[in-house]
């Protein structure tokens, strides 16, 4: 959150409020967590406070409360002393709503069976824990996997973020390879644009790829489309992020492509002279967090294609059976070897200690835990010191 380091290791003298944007659906519970709060003496929310939206309490120790304008009005809070309330639970608890919004667009386009499993998507989900239980890693849960369902199009997005990121790591430490990461972009279109509009995309790309100049520096790519909308002008905005492998000396060698070219050639294989930007950047050498978000976050955000059923129908037809994340070359063949796990030792140890199972149930608004037990020792042994499964990422 937006403390440094040193301060996060001890907790504030005051507890640090901060508004927060978008719904939070939880918060009606609050009870729930009154054990972790002491009252103390400072009249911590103002009655200024008191009519924005909820806050958050950060406590210093990791873990965050939410607190809600009604039942927090005439109560005064300190810090938190502890408990099982944290950062990654409410995430899930965030999403889960989100699902349960989506499900009345996609019904439509669901089976019967499809429409239960979206609708009880995540309904339980068992996580092991640590001591604290706030660092928790899914067991097992009945997740639907839908494209368009939020808890799930969220947790593909931190696997495939895992994944590129091992993928580029190996390429550029066992193949001596480098990186740029380029966007390409045109003009938006409207809704019954979309669907023809990211064939177009996929067809530029093909053209692009087949170019002398990018056959020469290529030497594979991972491409992701991504679309988003605009509200203000009611329009789509499809685009590519492409990373791509090329050789070292490739900056400094005559074979170069210069941005101006880049965007030459994109208007040409797109046969489009009003496209006005292509964006190009070499990826620092083990710097590639930023990028690898890019290309792993979602194809669309909920967040857009929530927002009506026709702007929903617009991105269910575009996007229904296409793939979005393209591997190519270098990419493809460690893409190969990554799923016959072959590039484990590329992939981090998850260092968290678990020695709970605890199983949580949706409630009304948030994630209730309803059984804990210790983990049995062959169950210990199997699930620490194992590989990290996925990587946080930035979403929105
Ligand atoms: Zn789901």
């Amino acid at each position: 959150m937006f403390l440094s380091d040193a301060q996060k290791c001890r907790p504030p003298k005051k507890p640090v409020f901060m508004r927060v944007f978008g719904s939070f659906p939880l918060l009606d519970n609050i009870r729930y967590y009154f054990d972790f709060i002491k009252p103390c003496t400072n009249r911590m929310i103002t009655r200024k406070n008191r009519k924005k939206r909820p806050c958050f309490l950060y406590t210093g120790c990791g873990m965050l409360v939410i607190v809600q304008k009604t039942r927090i009005s005439n109560t005064k809070f300190t810090g938190v002393s502890g408990g099982l309330f944290n950062l990654m639970i409410t995430k899930y608890s965030t999403k889960k709503p989100k699902n349960q919004e989506v499900i009345t667009r996609v019904v439509k386009y669901l089976s019967l069976s499809g429409q239960e499993r979206f609708r009880d998507c995540a309904n339980w989900i068992e996580f092991y824990a640590n001591k604290e239980a706030d660092r928790l890693k899914v067991s097992r849960a009945n997740f639907c996997g839908h494209r368009f369902c939020p808890m799930c199009a969220w947790r593909q997005a931190k696997k495939d973020a895992l994944k590129i990121g091992v993928l580029m790591k190996y390429i550029e430490q066992e193949h001596d390879k480098a990186f740029i990461f380029v966007t390409l972009t045109a003009p938006n279109v409207k809704a019954e644009d979309l669907k023809t509009e990211i064939t177009r995309y996929n067809k530029a790309f093909m053209k692009l790829a087949q170019r002398k100049a990018f056959k020469k520096i290529n030497l594979g790519y991972i491409r992701k489309l991504e679309v988003t909308y605009n509200e203000e002008r009611n329009d789509y905005h499809p685009h590519f992020h492409v990373v791509f492998a090329v050789n070292p000396s490739y900056f400094k060698s005559r074979d170069y492509i210069k941005q101006e070219i880049w965007l030459n050639e994109w208007r040409d294989v797109m046969g489009d002279v009003s496209i006005t930007q292509v964006d190009v950047r070499k990826v620092r050498k083990n710097e590639n967090g930023k990028e690898v978000n890019e290309l792993a976050k979602y194809t669309a955000k909920d967040s857009d294609y929530g927002k009506s059923q026709e702007i929903f129908d617009a991105f269910y037809l575009a996007l229904k059976g296409r793939q979005v994340l393209t591997y190519n070359g270098l990419f493809a063949d460690a893409n190969k070897l990554f799923k016959a796990d072959k590039l484990n030792n590329y992939i981090g140890i998850d260092e968290t200690e678990y020695v709970y199972m605890l199983l949580y149930r949706w409630g009304l608004k948030e994630y209730v835990e309803t059984e804990r037990r210790e983990l049995t020792s062959e169950e210990r042994q199997k699930v620490n010191r194992a590989l990290l499964d996925e990587v946080e990422v930035e979403d929105e």
